[in-house]
Formats: C-alpha cells, structure tokens, sequence
C-alpha cells in the first residue's frame, strides 16, 4: 500500500469512528419493497411508513405492464444523452402530459429530481445575482443555489415578513434573484406559503422555484401544492420528481416553452448525462394517467395522515408526512428501533437531513396501507408521545 492509501484508509476510519460517536453513521440496510406497502428487512416482513411511494405505484399492475412492454419494444438502455440519440419518444409525451396538467407551456424531463435542481438555479443565476432559499428546502435546492456562484441567502422557514426584510436589503445589488422553496416540506409535511411568495417575487422582481416533490399525486386530490390554494398559486417554475407519488423515477420542472428552451441548451445534468431508460419513462406515464382520472386514491394518503395524527393528538397535517419530533439522535434511533421491533418501520431522520436537535421519526401514509396498519401504529406511536410529553 503506498503512503497515500493510507492516508486515505486513516482518513475514512478517523470520520466515520467520529460519526459513529455522534450516533450520525448511517447504515445501507437489504430491503425488499412488496405489495400493500409491506417491506421485508432483516428476514422479516414490516408495514412500511417511511416510504415516498405515496399511492403504491411502484407495484401498480398497469405500471409494471406499462414498463415492461416499453422495455419488450425499445430495450433496457436509452444509450446516450438526449441531446445525443437519447431523445426518446416517450420523454416528449411525458412532457407534454406534465405541462398539461400543471397548466404550463412546457416541461423537460431529469435524470432525478436532484438532478432537475442542480441544473435549475445554475443555469438561470450566476455571479452578481441572488438566490435565496428556505432554511429547511430540500438539499438538492441548496446544493444548485451554491453551484450557480450566485450569492446565496437562506431565509427563516417559512417567514414571509424575513424574505421580504433580505429581498429590501439585497434585491437592488443584484442583478436577477431567484427564490426557492419546497412545496411540501420533506421532513416537516408543511405547504410553502406560495401565493405570499409569488407576491413578493412580483413586487420584487425574482423567479420562484417551487420543488413539489412531495405534492405532486397526493396535495389537492393529486394536483400538487399550487392547488391547495384558491385560485392556485402558480410559480414560474414548478419541479418535482417520479420517483415519489408515481413510483417512478426521474425529476421535471414544469415552466415556459422559452425558459424550457434555455435549460435544454444550457442546463448541465441534462445535456452530460444519460436520458432515462424507456421503461422508466413509460411507468411515469402510466402512473400520470391514473393520477389523472383516480382523484380518491389520491386523497387517501392525506386522509390516512390525518386520521393517525387525530388518534395521537396530534395537529392536522397538510400532507401525508408527519413528522414527530424527538430532538436527541440516540433516541430517535431507539424509538426507530421500538417501532420496528412492533412490526413498523419508520426510519429516524437525522442531522444533516434535518437540523441538529431535531432529530425525528418521520412518518409517511400511502394509500395503499390498510386503515387498521394505521389504527395499529397510533396505538404504539400514542404512549411513545406521552413519555416524550412528560419529559419535556
Ligand atoms: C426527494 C426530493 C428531491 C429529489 O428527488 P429525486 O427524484 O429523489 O432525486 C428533491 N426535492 C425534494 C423536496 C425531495 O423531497
């Protein structure tokens, strides 16, 4: 072994015994996704709530026969990047589909959501403009707003009066400013509040980038977040993700036909790497279709979410994520492990996911969990509140 490979073993070994410390190391664990949100995880079948597989997609029939027959007919492979010869077909009709639904003029198709993020904001802001970001956006937002070279505010959650106070302070240096918020928070389950920040983008003259990769198929019977609002409120660029309510996988950002133009020339994760395989594409698209025309399978998650925060007492959630908050990481991984051990598996969110002493479980309803998996786990989450409560 030379000098420097050992460095680099010394290195690796000295972080992780640091994190390990920290109760920080994370852990690949085999895990087998069934039917009826079932895992089957250390030689034992589990009820999943910790899954983004928010209506059962992934192991829909018409899904899997959708991605099979593309497979059967075009191949495994796309073979090169769209700009390329990877241009396939399927990648047009899907993006004519989402623009549709999300009443855009355009769309373009990602390797994955975090690839759609890391192309948005570099290709539209650089040095001399402005980004600023939700404190609690996904990390893919605020890995594209640092890779742009913009300078880069982060604002409080959800705080319009403080995006309003950095907007007066920076806008007027800036060139051009961008705005970035989840739709649906990730780890939090809270909705963006988008009309009062499409407000203070006008006034202000920035673009908003709203990521709803948690809305799209299961916000407002599955039109995603703009629709939770009266009339909907629509940013100038809307991106999400496949890989999440329609079981799929790739990411999208939903804008007009120009600023999609742009992207597809300038946009680096798109034009540097590989389209997505057929199959891939085709499964989107059949799980689009049944968002479109199955409005009650999309409304159940949220209905789940609300019916176990009900029986926890715990408040109404917006989404079908609902977090609760343990705040130490050793003891959100023992409150993982108590759930697991009663059937459930519910994984503990950490730090750098979510900030420090916040430390969760996060806990996640699909429309295909039975109504007694749900009744069960409230039974077993309820005292573990209580306990939390009464040392708090
Ligand atoms: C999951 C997620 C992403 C990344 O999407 P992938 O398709 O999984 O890469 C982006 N933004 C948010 C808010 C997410 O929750």
């Amino acid at each position: 072994m030379s000098s420097n490979t050992s460095s680099l073993e010394e290195f690796a070994a000295r972080k992780l015994s640091g994190l390990e410390r920290r109760h920080l190391r994370r852990r690949l664990v085999q895990s087998e996704n069934r039917p009826g949100m079932v895992i089957h995880r250390d030689g034992r079948e589990l009820v999943n709530f910790c899954s983004n597989d928010y209506l059962g997609m992934t192991h829909d029939p018409s899904v899997i026969a959708a991605s099979q027959a593309a497979t059967q007919r075009y191949g495994a492979g796309s073979g090169a990047s769209r700009l390329v010869t990877g241009g396939h077909p399927l990648l047009f009709e899907l993006e004519q589909r989402l623009a549709a639904f999300k009443g855009t003029e355009d769309c373009i198709i990602f390797g994955s959501g975090y690839l759609a993020n890391l192309a948005i904001t570099p290709a539209l802001a650089g040095p001399g403009d402005l980004v600023l970001v939700d404190e609690l956006a996904h990390a893919c937002l605020h890995s594209g707003a640092k890779l742009s070279g913009a300078e880069v505010i982060v604002f409080r959650h959800n705080d319009l009066a403080d995006l309003e106070v950095r907007l007066a302070t920076a806008r007027a240096g800036a060139r051009h400013a961008m705005i970035l918020t989840d739709g649906v928070f990730s780890m939090d389950g809270d909705l963006a509040p988008v009309p009062g920040l499409i407000e203070l983008a006008e006034r202000f003259d920035a673009w908003l980038l709203v990521d709803d990769a948690h809305g799209l198929g299961v916000v407002a019977q599955g039109r995603g977040t703009a629709h939770a609002f009266s009339p909907p409120a629509r940013a100038h660029l809307q991106m999400g993700t496949l890989s999440k309510s329609l079981g799929s996988y790739g990411g999208y950002l939903c804008a007009s036909r120009t600023v999609c133009e742009l992207l597809r020339t300038r946009a680096r994760p798109l034009v540097f790497t590989t389209a997505l395989p057929p199959a891939t594409i085709a499964a989107a698209l059949a799980a689009l279709e049944l968002v479109e025309t199955s409005p009650e399978r999309c409304g159940r998650p949220v209905e789940l979410a609300r019916r176990f925060a009900h029986q926890c007492g715990l408040a109404e959630p917006a989404s079908p994520i609902v977090p609760v908050i343990i705040g130490d990481e050793a003891e959100a991984l023992a409150a993982s492990q108590s759930l697991q051990s009663a059937g459930f598996l519910v994984t503990a969110i950490r730090p750098p996911t979510v900030p420090r002493g916040t430390a969760r479980l996060r806990i996640t309803f699909s429309a295909t969990h039975q109504d007694s998996d749900v009744d069960a786990l409230a039974r077993t989450v309820a005292p573990m509140l209580h306990t939390l409560e009464a040392a708090s």
